[in-house]
């Protein structure tokens, strides 16, 4: 079927040389909130100005103390994670950086007492939901961590394959976005979290990594992605040792100088505790108290995220109302239409992704790399393409949008 949208290969290639011509410089690389979403935070900045340091345990927060974190951040992010404040720690300005340092940890001493330090052990495997969001596929290549791709669909991975996969004792964990994930915008169901909690693991000390960076990240106030309490499934089934949770305000406050966040049973928190205590003296805890005087509790994050949406929605609606008018109809073209989150993923005609973002990036539009949402870049297709719609302004996305739905078009016919 291609009806309205029909390839009209001359047309478009004369399309694309004039766009081409405009001698654009546009960036849609990476999921970064724009100027207007950052001075949503500014008044966090001024919560100080009462040169009142004290926080809630009678500590001055300008001085060394408190290495999980000042209690108020503690609180505020257990009531996110939903678990109790003592199985919080509250870190730094990076969740990355703090799952990086927690996989260290796994290599260095082994995820918990009693275990092997997995640098001592002949193979480690992880298994690898894809796309999936090219950090992590960095970390692990890092660690030398053997990947292993999982399709992800719109409840989750292929959860007989992570089932299949966890059998063998060289898998010994698995790193992912069950939320509004990176890139897909797909939340696991219920059915998933029920899943991975209760599966069994040939390695014992098997560990989830639940980067839930975009939880609090709707675009929509009334119609919400909801996702279970992975901790919770985890006590059901006696699993609790075996799920890290990770989340940060990099896109709540400010990108790269909010506050991160590691949550856990107690017997990891304690383990990851004893071990963090010599890493440093402690966080930064006046930025912490910043945030928590900004956002003391779940119910202002909603509020201040209701602000965010406003920003971001009207971009996210452009670009689908767009990739509709401009490629709806074409042959082999698919995109999500997420709830939350920072992307839209697009699925080109196999073996067009590549071509699409070279075709954008000489006329002058930056996107992520294609086989960037795979691990070592590997898209085993080469159809994925992340857009990721909240940087530019409004009119420069408009004109991104029109190189990138001009180059699909280009890519397609050129297929034919
Ligand atoms: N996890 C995911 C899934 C992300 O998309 C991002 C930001 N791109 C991060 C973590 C980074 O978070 P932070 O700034 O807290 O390191």
């Amino acid at each position: 079927m291609m009806s309205e949208n029909a390839l009209n290969l001359n047309e478009i290639r004369k399309k694309y040389e004039e766009l081409k011509g405009l001698g654009l410089k546009l960036d849609m690389s990476r999921g970064k909130p724009d100027t207007a979403q950052l001075d949503l935070s500014i008044p966090m900045l001024h919560t100080l100005d009462d040169n009142n340091f004290i926080c809630e345990n009678g500590m001055d927060v300008r001085n060394y103390g408190e290495f999980k974190g000042i209690p108020e951040v503690r609180r505020l992010f257990a009531e996110i994670f939903g678990v109790s404040a003592e199985q919080v720690l509250a870190g730094g300005s990076s969740s990355i950086n703090m799952i990086s340092d927690a996989l260290k940890r796994c290599f260095i001493n082994g995820p918990m007492e009693g275990f092997t330090p997995w640098s001592k052990l002949e193979k480690i495997k992880f298994i690898c939901p894809v796309p999936g969001y090219d950090w992590h596929f960095h970390i692990c290549d890092t660690y030398g961590i053997e990947m292993l791709p999982v399709v992800t669909r719109e409840d989750g991975p292929d959860m007989d394959e992570v089932e299949r996969l966890a059998k063998d004792p060289d898998v010994r964990g698995m790193i992912c976005v069950p939320m509004y994930s990176n890139p897909t915008g797909f939340t696991y169901s219920d059915e998933t979290v029920e899943r991975l909690a209760a599966m069994e693991t040939a390695a014992p000390d098997f560990r989830l990594i639940w980067d839930n960076a975009y939880c609090m990240h709707h675009l929509y106030d009334g119609d919400r992605d909801e996702l279970a309490n992975i901790y919770e499934a985890c006590l059901r089934h006696g699993t609790e040792d075996r799920v890290l949770m990770f989340t940060s305000t990099s896109k709540i406050t400010f990108a790269g100088g909010g506050v991160c966040a590691m949550a856990a049973s107690p017997a990891n928190i304690a383990f990851a505790a004893d071990l963090i205590r010599y890493q440093l003296v402690c966080y930064d805890k006046v930025n912490q108290l910043c945030h928590t005087r900004f956002l003391p509790d779940k119910k202002a994050v909603e509020a201040h995220m209701r602000k965010h949406a406003d920003i971001v929605r009207p971009k996210f609606e452009l670009v689908l109302q767009t990739l509709e008018r401009e490629l709806g109809g074409l042959e082999l073209v698919r995109w999500g239409r997420p709830k939350g989150g920072y992307f839209i993923c697009f699925e080109a005609p196999e073996g067009c992704a590549k071509k699409i973002v070279r075709l954008c990036e000489e006329a002058g539009v930056k996107l992520t790399p294609a086989g960037a949402t795979y691990p070592h870049g590997l898209d085993p297709k080469d159809s994925i393409i992340r857009i990721a719609p909240t940087y530019p302004p409004t009119d420069e996305l408009r004109q991104a949008l029109e190189v990138f739905t001009t180059a699909v078009k280009l890519a397609a016919a050129e297929r034919i």
